[in-house]
């Protein structure tokens, strides 16, 4: 649906992260002071320069980059998962306020102008949910700011290239090898001429250990594509 129609059916009347009240919409769904905080939380830390995950100060690479080097390019998030990311991510994917997804994207925009490693993006995808999530919320997170993004950029999105083959169980109270071992294959690329040669661009909400953005890419750079980067709203500390 279109942010202009949602604005007018659904109008916001608190900051959906910090509940104060004002005039909300998908221009602008949080408050200044929700903005300030963002903005300081991206600067306040240093970054692994793989995988973009929060480091201790004077630290280059996280332990999971130097320990098994990522086959993806880059990959960068907007800010560490924490308030109030942490709580836009839930607003959007477990509230469903689907009207966060144009300026969350906006900002993933962003991200990706500053690091020149993206370079030229020919094809975005989204990463896929698991049939039970998209049941559950009747919609993907995921790609609402995939679209964004492929508005912003004017480049392509589609969320059919990459499909979940394996349901996984859920994810958060596991180790990184339990991750690993989990989504190995869970992801399938429906038509590889489509990914043939391209620079993509994989979407996803939360980097947390990198198993999901790991095993997109092994299966897209083993369909054909040429390289993967990956963006997402939020990442989790390397440390
Ligand atoms: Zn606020
Ligand atoms: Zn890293």
């Amino acid at each position: 649906m279109f942010a202009p129609l949602l604005d007018i059916l659904f109008p916001q009347e608190t900051c959906c992260i910090c509940r104060k009240p004002g005039k909300f919409g998908s221009r602008q769904p949080w408050c200044q002071e929700c903005t300030d905080k963002m903005i300081e939380l991206q600067c306040s830390c240093s970054i692994c320069e793989k995988c973009g995950k929060y480091l201790e100060e004077g630290e280059t690479l996280c332990a999971d980059c130097r320990n098994s080097p990522p086959q993806f390019e880059v990959a960068r998030a907007v800010g560490p998962y924490e308030e109030p990311y942490r709580i836009a991510t839930k607003v959007l994917k477990f509230m469903g306020r689907k009207h966060l997804a144009p300026q969350m994207g906006n900002m993933m925009v962003k991200k990706i102008q500053q690091e020149s490693r993206f370079g030229k993006i020919d094809l975005i995808l989204p990463v896929p949910i698991s049939r039970k999530g998209l049941q559950k919320r009747g919609f993907n997170q995921t790609e609402l700011l995939a679209r964004q993004i492929s508005k912003e950029l004017g480049v392509k999105m589609d969320s059919t290239v990459i499909r979940r083959v394996k349901e996984t169980p859920s994810q958060t109270e596991l180790s990184r090898e339990e991750r690993e071992k989990n989504l190995l294959c869970a992801f399938e690329v429906t038509d590889k001429k489509r990914v043939y040669n391209k620079n993509i661009l994989v979407v996803d909400d939360v980097y947390t250990t990198g198993s999901t953005g790991r095993e997109c890419t092994r299966t897209l750079l083993e369909a054909g594509a040429a390289r993967v980067c990956i963006i997402t709203w939020a990442t989790g500390k390397g440390f």
